[in-house]
């Protein structure tokens, strides 16, 4: 079931944008005080999208299916680094609405109980103050009228970013970083079908590593849903 998205912007919000002003996450241009997310029309028509649907990919054999809403460059790009290094929760908001809004589109979308966001370490939860993962699965998950679950996989280990590293000592890197809280995986959980959420795939292996994880730990189907995808 679909719940309907309040779209109003709040009156404290109002006053928050009066000192500062939201701005368009791609260009940076003042958005009207009405706009509720922060994305200017030109910019959000312009975005690179994918418009492929939910598929699976042999790079992540324990994915039953991904679903990536745009091309990671030009105005995704952008709107994904600002998202990630300009402190404003509302701009993952935003990307979570968006993505959102491409998956609509793909009717009837796989079944799935629940929604688990790649986690990040805590350590560089606590650097960044958020793990924008999780915040745009919490948005998905309003609009999709879903749970978040982020107490199940956990990440145990703060990895070094997988761009400097060569793929088997990535897969050495990532095996032992993920874990699953034994305490919130019971009876009730197994069986149960996943949306993971993450910002971007680019070569699979950190996402296909937690489904790996959750499917040993008794998950029986697991998809994934990706802002974006970086192709060579
Ligand atoms: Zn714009």
């Amino acid at each position: 079931m679909i719940k309907e998205k309040n779209d109003n912007v709040s009156v404290f919000e109002k006053l928050i944008r009066l000192i500062y002003p939201a701005k368009c996450m791609v260009c940076d241009m003042v958005l009207n005080e009405d706009t509720p997310t922060y994305i200017c029309q030109p910019c959000k028509k312009s975005l690179p999208r994918y418009l492929k649907g939910f598929a699976k990919s042999v790079q992540t054999p324990y994915l039953d299916g991904i679903f990536a809403a745009f091309y990671y460059r030009d105005g995704v790009e952008t709107a994904i680094h600002n998202m990630k290094f300009k402190s404003n929760p509302r701009l993952a908001q935003t990307m979570g609405n968006l993505i959102c809004e491409e998956l609509m589109q793909y009717q009837p979308l796989p079944e799935f109980d629940f929604i688990i966001p790649v986690p990040m370490h805590p350590k560089k939860k606590r650097q960044r103050g958020y793990n924008q993962a999780e915040l745009v699965a919490k948005e998905a998950a309003g609009i999709l009228n879903k749970e978040v679950h982020t107490d199940i996989l956990l990440k145990t280990q703060n990895t070094r970013p997988q761009i400097q590293l060569k793929r088997e000592e990535r897969l050495r890197n990532l095996e032992s970083a993920f874990t699953i809280n034994n305490n919130t995986v019971t009876k009730k959980n197994l069986n149960r079908h996943i949306l993971l959420v993450d910002d971007v795939l680019t070569t699979g292996t950190t996402i296909n590593t937690c489904a790996k994880i959750l499917k040993d730990n008794g998950f029986s189907y697991v998809y994934a849903l990706v802002i974006a995808i970086a192709q060579k």
